[in-house]
């Protein structure tokens, strides 16, 4: 018996960094598994089906959501993205962390039915870092990216309905502070109930051996 695993979202402006981060932790850390969303945005140049995103029309979005399959979903930016739930539930009984990068509207409803998941908000240290961030990445048109922008600030301010913050400024060291919210949260007493049986059995059968 294992304890069960920790649901972990991340949510951030889209060019904050999150991507980035989060491909990070995935190296140091082989045990997370990272949640594909599904979406009903375009490809981008470079994004693959099932790794990226699975890429869905509107019809079988919106027949999946009828059909309960989402943990959460949300329209963001004029499409569709949501999280395919019977996946990340089996996953988090069989022990594994699973990230969840998010917008902060599907990072409400999550909070509403799994209130112990760890909340993390990654934000750039500027509008004007995060402006020359998406141009940087070019994936998306000015048009896009204004609208990015314009949520960017509005979404902010409910920031503190967060765990965490993390600024973006150096990747370095926005990945380490990430690496050690995600540490810290795994030595919790309340995550480790099993562990802590398995333990105590130990230490009682060793006192009883060395008597
Ligand atoms: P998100 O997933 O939040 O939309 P990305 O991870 O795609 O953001 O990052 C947006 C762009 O900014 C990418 O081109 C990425 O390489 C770059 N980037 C991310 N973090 C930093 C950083 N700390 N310093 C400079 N560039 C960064
Ligand atoms: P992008 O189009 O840049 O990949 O993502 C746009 C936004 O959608 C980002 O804020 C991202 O976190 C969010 N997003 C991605 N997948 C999901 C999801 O499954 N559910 C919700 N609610 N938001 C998502």
């Amino acid at each position: 018996m294992s304890d069960k695993g920790i649901l972990i979202v991340i949510s951030g402006p889209s060019g904050a960094g999150k991507g980035t981060i989060c491909a990070e932790l995935r190296k140091q850390m082989p045990n997370l598994v990272y949640s594909v969303s599904m979406t009903t945005r375009q490809p981008r140049v470079g994004e693959e089906e099932g790794i990226s995103y699975f890429f869905r029309d509107v019809d079988t979005f919106e027949k999946l959501i009828k059909e309960d399959a989402f943990l959460e979903y949300a329209k963001v930016y004029d499409n569709y993205y949501g999280t395919p739930k019977e996946h990340v539930m089996n996953l988090l009984e069989e022990g594994k962390s699973v990230i969840l990068e998010i917008d902060i509207q599907g990072a409400m409803k999550v909070k509403e039915s799994y209130s112990d998941a760890v909340f993390i908000y990654v934000v750039p240290p500027s509008l004007d870092v995060l402006t020359s961030r998406l141009h940087g990445r070019g994936t998306d048109d000015k048009e896009v990216i204004h609208k990015r922008l314009s949520l960017a600030c509005s979404e902010l301010a409910l920031a503190h309905r967060y765990d965490y913050i993390v600024v973006n400024d150096d990747l370095e060291d926005a990945i380490e502070r990430t690496a050690s919210i995600l540490r810290a949260e795994t030595c919790k007493i309340s995550r480790n109930k099993e562990k802590i049986q398995y333990i105590y059995k130990r230490y009682s059968n060793e006192q009883q051996e060395n008597h």
